[in-house]
């Protein structure tokens, strides 16, 4: 890594865009007084982030923008960009080439730039930093500043090799690890001062609340003691409510069968007694039978007559009417024959009267006679006629009789059977009817029964909600819950021990919850301050741990640095000066005593600026580094006694010894060599020949035998315009260039 590259624009004396392009080696810029050459050392200084306007020869901040000349106005703004070979990344970005930029603007704007993005003055100087550039005190060497290295005194020295070892960044960490400590400090002081405030108060707090623990403790207890005995009641009406619901609903249903049954009982009674009412069937019944009686009285009534006047024929005991209808024939026909004759004779007879008299009357008589015999034949066959009527009669009623006597016994018997029925039904009926009654009576006598009960539960509901009520006001609203999660035995005496309890209570009195409240907030006040306390301790041990390792880190690697800067710091002061003899010597602060740190006098800390509630990582302080300097032939003696040239050789003694041991990257030397005079500038351009092997020097300078050494000559003009200008110059040219002032 080395600078490659130098852009200026409107920086100080230069106006115009000017680039200077640098190789590894040595760079030398020359130029007659006031051409602006230290304003390139400036510029590099300013885009490193430079701050102080002393540094920058300014008195305000715009002073580093053109100022403007009778030829040319000033300038709105100035801009430096500063490009870095990265090849070897030894700049942690992942570019072979970083630009870093500064621009300021007469508004007072600024920008920071890193290959073209904006960033903070901080990211630059943190890369610087990273980069080992830049970070040095030894940087950009100004003009007649060399001998503030040594003039700077001990500290100052210290400060260079502190620079130079690369311990500075212990320093901002432990810097920043001591801040914390203190900030932390301050905090343990704070929670401290708070604890020590609120514990008295914590304690009386405390005392209060105590007598409310144990106030708490004695309603814990009662509240077990209640929830055990509300339990225990809880329980029991449960119990006898479940039974007293239990017989209840036995009788529900007793009651509820018993009214069945009356309802049934009653609807058939009501039926049959319906049934009972229709008697119209009965008497119909007995009409029908008293008629039956009446027709079979009729029946033999008609019988016993007949009976009687068949009986009269049968004691006539007639014969069987029987009429000889042949003798009746033949009868007829003598006397037909007799009348035939008689009609053919008439004639006869009229000269005969008296024989037609007497055959007339004799067959007169005769037909009497036979028609009286057919008469007395035919009434008796009448008479016949009619018995035999009556017979067939009363073989008829006494058929009737039987069967009006089959009516009558089947009427008889239906009326029998009926009243056997009704009489039956009347049984049943009765029965029913008594049934009833029963019943009615049972069903009374359970609803009564149903109904004491039913007090009964209303009396226990009553208690019931007696206690519940009892239960809330000792257990609060989820009793129920908690009585009822109580699973264990009920402890004897409970009532007592509730009585004990509550006596107790009373004696201890009531405690201000206010009090509590306030004790629980000072409590957990408390504990948070105590564990924030603790906390902070902790802290505070881990960052004296990180005190101290850096504290190990500094001393070793200061010492490192300081062993190897001392002994190159004699051989560069004997080179240079041709002999004599210096020295370095380390001052030491007086150590503080105290517990840790005595055994540390042989390694002691290397705190630069001992802090409060450090003390105990204090040791005694290196406070500087004091150089004691004995050119050849003179007696030792301090710095002080040096003249300007010899400081000057020994100053930059100090700062070969220090780039020999930790080369920088590049180093700006502006007319460091000024006071030489010429066998010391040819040693002192030799030793920065072999320095220029492991550090990039730009140099500003007069000197011939710098020039010599140097690989790329630039040579810097100012013209009429107030403007300078760069060019590239050969050896010769520079040497002319640079004697012209
Ligand atoms: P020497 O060899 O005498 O040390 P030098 O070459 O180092 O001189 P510088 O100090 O770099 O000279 O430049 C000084 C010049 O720069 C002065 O002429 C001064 O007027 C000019 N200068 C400084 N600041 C500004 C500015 N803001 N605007 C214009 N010119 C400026």
């Amino acid at each position: 890594m080395y600078l490659k590259k130098l852009e200026i624009h409107g920086f100080k004396s230069f106006a115009k865009k000017t680039a200077l392009e640098f190789e590894p080696g040595i760079t030398s810029v020359v130029g007659p007084n006031g051409s602006g050459k230290s304003n390139i050392a400036d510029s590099l200084r300013w885009v490193f982030g430079e701050q102080s306007l002393k540094l920058l020869r300014g008195k305000k901040t715009e002073d580093v923008i053109f100022a403007g000349s009778d030829q040319k106005a000033r300038l709105g703004g100035a801009e430096v960009l500063v490009s870095f070979d990265n090849s070897n990344r030894v700049i942690p970005i992942d570019y072979s080439e970083v630009v870093i930029g500064r621009r300021l603007f007469r508004n007072g704007n600024s920008e920071y730039l890193i290959n073209d993005n904006q960033v903070r003055l901080l990211d630059i100087q943190d890369l610087l930093l990273k980069s080992g550039v830049g970070n040095t005190s030894y940087c950009v060497i100004g003009q007649g500043m060399i001998d503030n290295f040594i003039l700077g005194g001990p500290q100052a020295i210290k400060e260079l090799i502190e620079d130079a070892s690369g311990v500075k960044p212990y320093y901002v960490k432990r810097e920043r690890a001591l801040r914390k400590f203190d900030h932390t400090e301050s905090n343990l002081t704070q929670a401290g001062a708070l604890i020590a405030e609120i514990e008295p108060r914590l304690k009386s707090l405390r005392r209060q609340t105590r007598k409310l623990e144990q106030r708490e403790d004695l309603e814990r207890e009662l509240r077990e003691m209640q929830t055990a005995y509300f339990s225990e009641i809880f329980r029991g009406l449960q119990k006898q409510t479940s039974e007293l619901d239990a017989k209840i609903g036995i009788f529900d249903k007793q009651i509820d069968e018993l009214e069945k049954e009356i309802l049934a009982l009653s609807e058939d009674i009501e039926k049959e007694e319906k049934t009972r009412e229709n008697k119209s069937s009965a008497v119909v019944l007995q009409s029908e039978l008293e008629e039956l009686r009446k027709t079979k009285q009729r029946l033999l009534e008609e019988q016993s007559f007949l009976r009687g006047k068949l009986k009269v024929e049968e004691l006539k005991n007639l014969p069987e009417p029987k009429i000889n209808w042949v003798l009746v024939r033949d009868k007829f026909r003598a006397v037909l024959e007799k009348f035939r004759a008689f009609a053919k004779n008439f004639s006869k007879y009229r000269d005969e009267p008296e024989s037609w008299r007497s055959e007339s009357d004799e067959m007169e008589n005769e037909l009497k006679q036979l028609l009286e015999e057919i008469d007395t034949r035919s009434s008796e066959h009448k008479e016949r006629q009619g018995f035999e009527q009556g017979k067939k009669r009363l073989e008829e009623l006494n058929n009737e009789v039987d069967k009006i006597s089959t009516l009558i016994a089947a009427a008889e018997e239906k009326v029998r059977s009926f009243i056997e029925q009704a009489e039956q039904k009347k049984n049943q009926l009765f029965v029913k009817e008594r049934l009833f009654r029963n019943k009615q009576e049972t069903l009374l006598k359970i609803r009564d029964q149903k109904n004491s009960l039913s007090i009964e539960q209303a009396k226990l509901q009553t208690r019931k909600e007696n206690y519940e009520n009892e239960a809330l006001a000792a257990l609060g609203r989820d009793y129920t819950q908690v009585v009822s999660s109580y699973a264990l035995a009920v402890p004897e005496g409970v009532l007592d021990r509730i009585a004990r309890l509550k006596k107790q209570l009373e004696i201890i009195g009531g405690v201000d919850d206010l009090v509590l409240q306030e004790y629980k907030e000072t409590e957990s006040r408390f504990q948070y301050l105590t564990s924030q306390t603790e906390d902070l301790e902790k802290a505070i041990a881990d960052l004296r741990t990180v005190i101290a390792e850096l504290d190990e880190s500094i001393k070793k690697e200061f010492d490192n640095a300081y062993n190897k800067i001392s002994e190159k710091f004699s051989e560069y002061f004997r080179v240079l000066f041709g002999g004599g003899k210096a020295t370095m010597t380390i001052l030491r602060e007086k150590p503080e005593l105290s517990e840790e740190i005595e055994t540390e006098e042989s390694a002691p800390s290397l705190n630069p600026s001992p802090r409060a509630g450090e003390g105990r990582v204090r040791g005694a302080e290196i406070v500087g580094i004091e150089i004691r300097a004995t050119p050849p032939g003179k007696k030792l003696a301090g710095i002080a006694a040096l003249s300007g040239g010899e400081r000057a050789l020994t100053s930059i003694a100090l700062l070969s010894a220090i780039l020999a041991t930790f080369p920088s990257p590049f180093v700006v030397l502006d007319e460091v060599d000024a006071a030489l005079d010429e066998a010391n500038s040819i040693r002192f351009a030799k030793i920065l020949g072999t320095l220029a092997s492991k550090t990039q020097f730009i140099t500003i300078t007069h000197n011939r035998e710098t020039m010599r050494q140097s690989h790329t000559l630039y040579g810097v003009t100012m013209g009429e315009d107030g403007v300078s200008r760069v060019l590239s110059l050969k050896l010769e040219q520079a040497a002319a260039y640079s004697s012209k002032n």
